[in-house]
């Protein structure tokens, strides 16, 4: 059985960026529903057993297996983003990956640009990314439960761009929502951690 792990932060620890009602439907319910939806999809099958990385590259752009790989990816995509802030973070990272911002991105402000550009412009449902690619750093987007797993990069940060991420607090205004998780909560020693996996 798959479970959903626990929140690593109180429900109202990142207001006002994200308020509480928004992370106990987002985690409570959203959340959760991916979990329960994978352990029915997955519940006497080979996948049952399978860790969750492996189920999501193993279905990746099988039409016979979307919904294990929408669920799975799901699941693997809300747990990941969850650690991906923390309250009093955001801004400027130092270290290695501050240096490869420099040399890889064009340097801290340009990232921000294309990060939340990336975010603000995934039509529809989706993620953005910020992707270690050969050796390289990377933005990305990408649809619906799709992620960097089945891609062969390693994600180190990302933001949750569905509308259920930011409806209740921002409405339609994703680009504020999107600069205030950047200046104000994405976790650099998270995005450090999968660097040193990468
Ligand atoms: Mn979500």
């Amino acid at each position: 059985m798959f479970t959903l792990p626990p929140l690593p932060y109180a429900e109202n620890a990142l207001e006002p960026v994200i308020s509480a009602n928004t992370l106990s439907f987002h985690y409570g319910k959203h959340h959760k529903a991916y979990v329960d939806n994978l352990n029915k999809l997955t519940t006497g099958t080979e996948y049952e057993s399978m860790p969750l990385e492996k189920i999501i590259r193993d279905t990746a752009g099988k039409a016979d297996k979307v919904g294990i790989f929408n669920n799975a990816a799901q699941v693997w995509n809300h747990t990941f983003f969850w650690n991906c802030l923390r309250s009093g973070a955001g801004g400027k990272p130092s270290g290695r990956i501050a240096q490869m911002i420099d040399s890889d991105l064009g340097g801290y402000d340009n990232f921000k640009k294309e990060f939340a550009n990336a975010c603000v412009t995934q039509f529809g449902s989706g993620w953005g990314w910020l992707v270690a690619d050969g050796g390289k750093l990377r933005i990305m987007k990408t649809p619906n439960a799709e992620n960097p797993l089945s891609k062969g990069q390693t994600a180190l940060l990302t933001i949750d761009v569905w509308e259920h991420a930011y409806y209740l607090d921002y409405q339609n205004r994703r680009p504020d929502f999107v600069n205030a998780v950047i200046d104000k909560l994405l976790n650099w020693s998270f995005a450090a951690e999968n660097l040193g996996r990468a």
